[in-house]
């Protein structure tokens, strides 16, 4: 029994590093960052500033911090696993990565 749980100690999977979750007004400024670095365009050229005109945030118009790695599978608030999309991008699959590659299959085509 006790060899049992050596080797299971051995190879047991390694404990998720946390990955950073950022709340209120980091994640703000966190959003507005990416945001800046992209331009406020998506990838497909589209227009998605960070909020509007007069500071409000509009679901439609603005654009959308997608995790490349969803926060469920572990992802986090990292500049290297977000990316700055505009609605119709950020919303065409579960997995806005996924989207964006089979969009760009499509254009190969
Ligand atoms: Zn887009």
């Amino acid at each position: 029994m006790s060899m049992l749980k050596e080797i299971y100690e051995k190879h047991k999977p390694n404990p998720k590093i946390k990955a950073v979750r950022l709340y209120g007004k980091a994640k703000q400024k966190f959003r507005v960052g990416v945001a800046k670095i992209a331009n406020e365009f998506c990838k497909c050229g589209t227009y998605a500033p960070a909020n509007l005109e007069n500071g409000s945030f509009d679901v439609f118009r603005c654009g959308h911090l997608s995790h490349i790695k969803s926060y469920g599978a572990g992802g986090g608030d990292a500049l290297d696993n977000v990316e700055w999309k505009c609605y119709n991008c950020h919303m065409l699959g579960e997995d806005g990565h996924l989207a964006w590659k089979s969009d760009k299959k499509e254009r190969e085509l």
